[in-house]
């Protein structure tokens, strides 16, 4: 009996670490973030073109988000809300500072060393991080991913579209750590190549957190995709990059499978802003497209799974925001929260599906540029009326036609096409509140706000990386 109850015991100590062990590691984290797909692009979301069986498995196995938003229509603005969990306004790179929307290459500007990233605050809590990928947030040396907490980065530093000799652009160069390594990069290869590296990394460090931050540099314009996939969809080259996006994230899930990390390993499938809607793009059932306040512009298809933890087949129909992830993600590793304040909320309660679980945004700010030109709140969402709506404050020369405000009910409305507004004035006054909140906080047009951290003249007079 004594000799059952020690060899009892014996068994128990030779249990307790690898339990202990099992339960503190704080769970690994990919986050797969498309360019330019839209709401309507993957089956999951309704395409009946695309054929995207990984990413529908990963919905099946996890949780699917109808309402949630990039903070911009596009790159830029949309990437530094993601890694800051701010809106893009409070942390400088609405714009850039000459008169372009996102930046471009050889850009003297970028996400700011003094903002408090995604990747670093994981790093702190023990994270091997990489960005694989498109990254589009300062393409000198202290803007590259590198002085922004990733370990490891591979990819092109901005769009694929940014190869104008006019302008200067150098060849579109494929970048490891600091140094290019081919140019112009070979955009057929891209994916496969992104997919290499994100499997390497992975294996690399499946024995501590990791996390693998993958922007792809598809389906933005122009469109490419390696032999195995180019011609086989039925829609075009469109079809042909968002299926290797699929091949892709397959590999990666089926990498997490083998290597006995899928249960311990959030994974999230998203993307920076709406499609253009033309070449092969949808952004269906909603209006509009990337460059616009419209959902279409700025509502993104959000899958998560995490077994035993998001519960399977979900649906999350709460407005949810990716300045979420940062606080999201750093409450899942334990980490530390930044000192400054952040417009991002934890989602946590969402993704467990816990009952009753609500948006923690009351309201949602619609930013194009420089100007506040939409709010949500509740299922309504307020266009305001523009004296223009392509404001360039500093360029006298400049016009463009304004538009009269309107409030749409999203829930019966989601083409953004009949005005309400006479019908519910008391929404319209809670709504004429947050346009002068955000005006204060945030800023708008010339108006500077008084909560902004990063000034939209940021200038690093330093040598630049790239030829
Ligand atoms: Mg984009």
């Amino acid at each position: 009996m004594q000799r059952v109850k020690c060899l009892s015991l014996m068994f128990l100590l030779w249990c307790l670490p690898i339990e202990r062990g099992a339960i503190a590691q704080p769970c690994n984290v990919v986050l797969i973030f498309c360019d330019d797909l839209g709401y309507g692009d993957l089956g999951c979301y309704g395409s009946i073109l695309n054929r995207t069986p990984n990413i529908d498995k990963l919905a099946a196995e996890g949780q699917r988000y109808t309402d949630f938003y990039s903070t911009s229509p596009v790159c830029t603005p949309s990437r530094a809300s993601l890694l800051t969990g701010c809106y893009p306004r409070r942390v400088g790179l609405h714009e850039d500072a000459t008169g372009h929307w996102v930046l471009i290459p050889r850009s003297r500007r970028g996400l700011s060393p003094e903002e408090t990233t995604l990747p670093e605050m994981l790093k702190a809590a023990g994270y091997a991080t990489a960005c694989v990928g498109k990254w589009h947030l300062g393409d000198q040396i202290q803007h590259l991913p590198q002085a922004h907490g990733f370990d490891k980065y591979f990819g092109i530093p901005y769009s694929n579209d940014m190869q104008q000799a006019g302008r200067g652009d150098p060849p579109l160069p494929l970048v490891e750590q600091a140094t290019v390594i081919e140019a112009p990069a070979e955009q057929s290869q891209l994916t496969q190549q992104y997919t290499r590296e994100a499997v390497e990394f992975i294996e690399n460090h499946q024995r501590e957190p990791f996390f693998l931050y993958l922007p792809h540099t598809f389906p933005h314009l122009p469109l490419h995709a390696s032999e195995r996939f180019l011609g086989n969809s039925r829609n075009g080259r469109y079809g042909d990059s968002v299926e290797e996006i699929d091949w892709s994230t397959g590999e990666i899930l089926d990498c997490l499978k083998r290597l006995g990390l899928k249960d311990n390993t959030m994974v999230i499938f998203t993307s920076d802003n709406g499609s253009n809607g033309r070449n092969g793009g949808s952004n269906a059932p909603l209006a509009g497209a990337k460059g616009s306040t419209m959902e279409g512009g700025m509502r993104v298809p959000m899958v998560v799974r995490l077994p035993g933890v998001v519960p399977a087949g979900t649906v999350c129909s709460e407005l949810a925001t990716t300045m979420d992830l940062l606080p999201t993600l750093v409450s899942f590793a334990e980490g530390k929260m930044p000192a400054h304040e952040i417009d991002g909320r934890d989602i946590s309660s969402l993704l467990r599906g816990e009952s009753g679980a609500r948006s923690p945004h009351e309201v949602f700010y619609y930013y194009r540029r420089r100007q506040l030109q939409a709010i949500r709140w509740r299922n309504w969402k307020w266009h305001l009326p523009l004296a223009s709506t392509f404001p360039r404050w500093n360029d006298a020369t400049f016009k463009s036609k304004g538009r009269a405000g309107k409030l749409i009910d999203l829930e019966t409305d989601l083409k953004e096409q009949v005005d309400v507004s006479s019908n519910h004035p008391k929404v319209m006054a809670k709504m004429r509140v947050f346009a002068k909140d955000a005006t204060q906080d945030l800023g708008n047009e010339a108006e500077a706000g008084a909560r902004q951290r990063q000034a939209l003249t940021l200038d690093h007079s330093v040598p630049m990386v790239l030829p």
